[in-house]
């Protein structure tokens, strides 16, 4: 099939990868000409485990292009829109601009009998909004929402192999239609037996954003049992161990640390409570304002941390180095990554903080301009007074206590994410501090 995918960011660029590898003749659009030019050199524009052996496979097999040039999607049967739907500067709500522009540009580009495919995180509505304004600008076209549950650092596996498929449909022959399309693209996935729901615009929407929620809400519980293990002298990651062994509850998404942060979760929660009061349905979800307190009072914490580690003196002056500025290991985004946030919160006390990350440097400086920055651990750790691990990169879960910071000013180190072994680190002398436990 020929199929068009409009935003080739970390959603984007990994679907039409994906899409190509299923044997469909794919052309990727963005208005980011820097990104563009990576891609159709078949360099991946962001870290993604996998990506460049799926983008070189694609575009050797020539099935897979990149363009600027946002007219190219014409002539495709299937549209994909993966933009961005970033929180608004001023409010908690989803900035729509770019699916707004997106779906504008499509309108005059597709035709009668195409497919539109809404990948993007929307507030529930969107969907139908978009597809009222389509039908009167392109008659005979259908929108689908199809939302994303990939994972950034698994992306391509999750985007190949996802757990289930999300078809929110019109009603009627129009809807049918357009899923028998969807099962023609998924076919592969669909032939090993990929579980293929299809609902309403609706219902579509909210299974994506509830799902981040819930994911949120396991995360930000943990933290909260953290919070009760510090003051109670409970050791949070024992807790978790046995809570997750009652297969109701499950370990997954239980440990505590430094919390969640990303271009998606912390966004989307805000987004989902915005649209609920918008609804008149604001108690519904004002739980999810906990969550996201929860989760931001962990980076507060860990600053308190750092300094009860460094025994009550000043943090001006003090030299901080920080492991990790990426939200997550195994990605290069800092969208609202956690460690960043809490680098910042140093420096804004004038601690002398040098950061540290396998593959998030280039962002991160992007990001953050006026943080110092280092090319490995031991750099980074060099004269410090205190390390902290905040993205359990591997590198860093499998440092030697033994020979690790022998640079340092004092053997401190406060681990943001329960990813070391507590008595490891204190028998090879170093002063251990870490989220949740003694
Ligand atoms: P991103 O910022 O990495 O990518 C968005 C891309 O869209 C950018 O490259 C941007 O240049 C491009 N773009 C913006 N306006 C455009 C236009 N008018 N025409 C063509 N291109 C345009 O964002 P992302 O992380 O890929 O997320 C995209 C969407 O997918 C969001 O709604 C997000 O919530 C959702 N999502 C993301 C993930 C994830 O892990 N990143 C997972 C599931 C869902």
């Amino acid at each position: 099939m020929r199929v068009s995918v409009t935003g080739c960011g970390y959603l984007g660029a990994v679907h039409a990868a994906a899409m190509a590898a299923l044997g469909h003749d794919v052309v990727g659009v963005d208005i980011d000409r820097e990104k563009v030019e990576a891609l159709v050199g078949g360099v991946a524009p962001f870290y993604e485990p996998g990506l460049p052996e799926l983008l070189r496979l694609g575009i050797e097999s020539g099935r897979l292009r990149f363009s600027t040039d946002l007219t190219e999607v014409a002539g495709s049967t299937v549209h994909f829109v993966c933009v961005g739907t970033p929180q608004q500067e001023s409010s908690n709500a989803a900035d729509l601009t770019h699916l707004n522009a997106a779906f504008q540009a499509l309108a005059g580009l597709v035709a009668e009998g195409d497919v539109v495919v809404g990948k993007s995180t929307v507030p529930v509505g969107t969907a139908a909004q978009l597809a009222d304004d389509l039908s009167r600008r392109a008659p005979g076209t259908t929108v689908v929402w199809n939302p994303e549950f990939l994972r950034e650092g698994l992306a391509v596996q999750d985007s190949l192999h996802p757990d289930r498929l999300v078809y929110g449909v019109p009603d009627g022959p129009a809807g049918e239609a357009a899923t028998e399309v969807l099962d023609e693209l998924y076919a592969p996935m669909l032939a090993v037996e990929t579980p293929r729901m299809v609902m309403d615009y609706a219902t579509a929407e909210l299974v994506k954003v509830a799902a981040n929620s819930f994911l949120a809400t396991k995360i930000s519980f943990i933290n909260a049992m953290a919070e009760l293990c510090e003051v109670a002298g409970g050791d949070v990651t024992q807790l978790a161990d046995a809570i997750g062994m009652d297969e109701r509850i499950g370990r997954k998404f239980l440990n505590a640390g430094l919390g969640f942060g990303g271009g998606c979760l912390p966004k989307d929660i805000r987004a989902f409570m915005a649209r609920a009061e918008e609804l008149h349905a604001q108690p519904a979800v004002s739980f999810l304002k906990e969550i996201d307190s929860i989760n931001m009072r962990r980076r507060d914490r860990m600053v308190d941390l750092t300094v009860e580690a460094l025994g009550g003196r000043p943090l001006a002056g003090a030299r901080v180095a920080i492991l990790g500025a990426a939200f997550k290991p195994e990605s290069d985004d800092v969208r609202d990554s956690p460690a960043l946030d809490v680098a910042e919160k140093l420096d804004a006390r004038w601690a002398e903080v040098v950061v540290t990350d396998p593959r998030a440097l280039e962002n991160a400086r992007r990001k953050a301009p006026h943080l110092k920055y280092a090319h490995s651990a031991e750099e980074a750790v060099n004269g410090a007074d205190v390390v902290l691990l905040l993205t359990e990169w591997t590198a860093y879960r499998d440092l030697d206590p033994q020979t690790f910071g022998e640079t340092m000013r004092h053997r401190r180190i406060i681990d943001g994410r329960n990813a070391l072994d507590p008595k490891q680190w204190r028998a090879a002398g170093w002063a251990y501090r870490a989220l949740g436990r003694p």
